[in-house]
């Protein structure tokens, strides 16, 4: 199936590893250009030369925090500088931290408000005053299996993701009439950095493998096993790709069956 992405331009957020990192990728492997950002300039000018170096494609490394406005505003404005516009936009960022409700102070949540929610409103502002122009263009959430699944200590998560898929869903509406599409993605456990040092560090605790902590994490899903990260590229890249055209507004699971609610 062609996605129709051969010389569109693809800026993803928070791709130096990770989630955004395999998105970023398979948009290069479907002839996209791409924009990568993260916070540290090594890591992500590696990851944005090994990206080109596969495939062949052009992709431009940003250093941009998704929690503050002004790399975001910069992420965006230095997309189209370089390449004229911004056809999708996957709005990432790292997980706020773990905890119950009396971890928090206020704090702790307007770092966490500025970190998951506002990443997204400022994010999808940005890309909207380019997409809305040319009437066309996708923004699509990385939000969390919690969404549908409340997952237990993850409670900064699993609020302000909630608020993302409102989002989503109110933008879907008003951004509809100018062809502008918005999607929330909903990864379950997938074997990231951030899921492989947990499970190092269970395995060193338990005196048992790597293979032995994941496998115990998939024995939950009812596929039987953690995802790939580039099986949430290729799904994240479809729905943000032109050949995802009339869908939007959706939330789509890529959790191994994990959530029980459609
Ligand atoms: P990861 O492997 O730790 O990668 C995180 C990436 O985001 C890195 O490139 C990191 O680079 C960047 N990043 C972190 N904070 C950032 C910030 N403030 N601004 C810009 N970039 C930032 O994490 P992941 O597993 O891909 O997770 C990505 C997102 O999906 C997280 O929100 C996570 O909670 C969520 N999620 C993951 C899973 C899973 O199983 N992996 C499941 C559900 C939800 P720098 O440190 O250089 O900024």
């Amino acid at each position: 199936m062609d996605l129709f992405l051969t010389d569109r331009v693809a800026v993803v957020m928070a791709a130096s590893k990770g989630l955004g990192a395999a998105t970023a990728r398979v948009f290069a492997q479907e002839g996209a250009r791409v924009v990568i950002s993260a916070r540290h300039q090594d890591a992500l000018r590696d990851t944005a030369d090994s990206i080109a170096r596969d495939t062949g494609a052009t992709v431009l490394p940003v250093v941009a925090d998704s929690s503050r406005a002004e790399d975001i505003a910069h992420l965006i404005q230095t997309a189209c500088a370089r390449f004229g516009t911004v056809d999708a936009l996957v709005v990432n960022a790292g997980g706020p931290p773990s905890g119950r409700f009396t971890d928090f102070d206020d704090a702790a949540w307007q770092a966490a408000i500025d970190l998951t929610l506002m990443s997204a409103v400022r994010a999808a502002r940005e890309a909207y005053a380019v997409m809305r122009e040319r009437k066309s263009g996708s923004i699509t959430f990385i939000t969390s299996v919690g969404v549908k699944h409340t997952l237990d200590n993850l409670l900064l998560s699993n609020s302000l993701r909630l608020a993302v898929v409102g989002l989503a869903k109110t933008l879907s509406r008003e951004f509809g009439p100018d062809n502008v599409r918005v999607n929330v993605i909903c990864p379950g456990y997938t074997a990231t950095d951030r899921i492989l040092s947990l499970a190092q560090a269970n395995a060193a605790r338990n005196g048992t493998t790597v293979e032995d902590e994941l496998a115990k994490v998939g024995a939950n899903v009812p596929l039987g096993r953690v995802a790939d990260p580039l099986e949430f590229g290729r799904a994240c890249v479809f729905l943000a790709s032109p050949a995802a055209s009339y869908i939007t507004g959706a939330a789509l699971m890529v959790d191994g069956g994990m959530s029980r609610i459609v």
